[in-house]
């Protein structure tokens, strides 16, 4: 008989690991970074309760980090075998990884030069060549080609959009079909095309982010451009944490409808991210991938100026005139976005807007809760600047979205497991689904093993 542990994104919205089982077979199911609360990424630096090498294969829905990150230390305790994504994932991976890898040696190298590690000498969780190593392990597997996995299991990826690349896995395993959600988009999308129904399965998995919130239907670039027009009116910046892959190009597009319209007039936007300028180039490659057309979003990239060298970057925290600064990270917990919040967040007249879901214990969750101060470089900043939210930008379905990608199948599921949300969000899906669908839900406990 299959199994299935939860080895992460159990109560809390990161470190994305299920570990299917049976018999000698073991396919784990994304391989991500835990982040935000410091008890949370410590779970980065244990070891697996399973071994590596016992691993057969790792099936990733999509690229962000909180999905992939782990991989490249998989690999370094052991893992041999194959990581199966779609073409478009592993590109983006091969972005992400190798970013995530520069930063864990940066942060590192960083601690022992200034000496407050707790460990001598500080140790990247891996490094650039560990990333290198991992990307070699990718075999892309486009959506709707069913493709074997070892034991006699078999996987269909299906279009989950959210980002680019992403998909839902469909596992066929010991008899029993499992899907997972990976994070699932938005419906009605304009740039990313709406997750694709799936007809059924024994067991799902399934995401639980925006699990107890509904988006406000407001048009969303009506409702950035009343943020952006306000802040302008004091002779503000508008300062747009966002995460490099996806939401930055989506939040490029929204800033060009709202030209268009007549918005924005003549203040400037800057991305400044590498990452989110090489992820741009990504969506001219995979055109089926988005709903963008061509024409339309090289117009939208080109009313742009991108931020490349790090001195550029300063001398742009520097410039007191009116803009919009995109930058990473999007939960405003490392990257470039920092040195702009030191910069802007002490003035009344400047704005610092949140697009993305913001985990617990990350900065842009402590700013939205409303700290009035926040320690970047080891400085106290203080925040006199309005915090925004526009929730609505997210590239991930609200609670109403997740129950119609459910209402899509055929038949109910012996059991859907919910994960990916903070306990509140999750335990309000499960609620739901008894209610509106009476399928049996659980909230699986982080470690916690089913037999399917
Ligand atoms: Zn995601």
């Amino acid at each position: 008989m299959p199994s299935l542990t939860f080895l992460g994104a159990a109560g809390t919205v990161t470190g994305s690991r299920h570990l299917l089982t049976h018999g000698d077979t073991r396919i784990l199911v994304d391989c991500g970074l835990f982040q935000g609360l410091k008890n949370l990424r410590e779970l980065n630096w244990q070891r697996l309760p399973v071994e590596p090498r016992d691993i057969d294969a790792v099936v990733l829905t999509h690229a962000h980090l909180d999905h992939c990150g782990y991989l490249p230390r998989l690999l370094l305790d052991g893992f041999g075998g194959r990581i199966l994504a779609t073409p478009a994932t592993r590109d983006v991976a091969s972005l992400i990884l190798l970013d995530s890898a520069w930063i864990q040696e940066k942060d590192a190298e960083f601690a022992n030069r200034k000496g407050f590690s707790k460990h001598k000498p500080a140790l990247p969780l891996y490094r650039v060549a560990d990333a290198e190593r991992t990307l070699e392990r990718f075999r892309a597997q486009p959506l709707h080609h069913p493709v074997d996995l070892p034991g006699d299991a078999r996987l269909l990826l299906r279009r989950a959009g959210h980002i680019l690349g992403a998909a839902t896995a469909q596992i066929d395993i010991g008899g029993r079909r499992v899907v997972f959600s990976g994070d699932l988009g938005r419906y009605d999308d304009p740039v990313m095309h709406d997750p694709e129904p799936v007809p059924e399965a024994d067991y799902v998995v399934i995401e639980s982010t925006y699990g107890n919130r509904r988006h406000a239907p407001a048009d969303p670039v009506a409702a950035l451009g009343e943020v952006i027009e306000r802040t302008v009116r004091r002779g503000g910046t508008v300062v747009v944490p966002a995460f490099a892959v996806g939401r930055a190009q989506a939040l490029i597009h929204d800033l060009w409808r709202l030209r268009q319209r007549g918005g924005l007039r003549n203040v400037p936007v800057y991305l400044d991210s590498p990452m989110a300028t090489s992820a741009t180039g990504l969506l001219h490659r995979y055109p089926d991938e988005h709903r963008l057309v061509e024409g339309d979003y090289q117009a939208a990239c080109d009313a742009v100026s991108y931020v490349r060298d790090v001195e550029e970057s300063k001398a742009l925290s520097a410039n007191p005139y009116p803009k919009v600064i995109i930058s990473a990270s999007g939960m405003a917990t490392g990257g470039r976005v920092l040195h702009h919040i030191a910069a802007f967040a002490p003035d009344h007249r400047n704005t610092l807007l949140f697009s993305g879901f913001q985990a617990a214990g990350t900065r842009g969750r402590k700013l939205l809760d409303g700290a009035r101060e926040t320690r970047i470089y080891g400085q106290w900043v203080p925040v006199a600047a309005e915090v925004a939210e526009l929730p609505m930008l997210s590239a991930h379905a609200d609670s109403d979205e997740l129950m119609r990608w459910l209402s899509a199948f055929h038949r109910p599921p012996q059991r859907v497991f919910i994960v990916h949300g903070e306990p509140a969000a999750s335990d309000a899906l499960r609620e739901r689904i008894g209610r509106e669908l009476g399928w049996p839900a659980t909230v699986p406990l982080q470690g916690q093993t089913f037999a399917l």
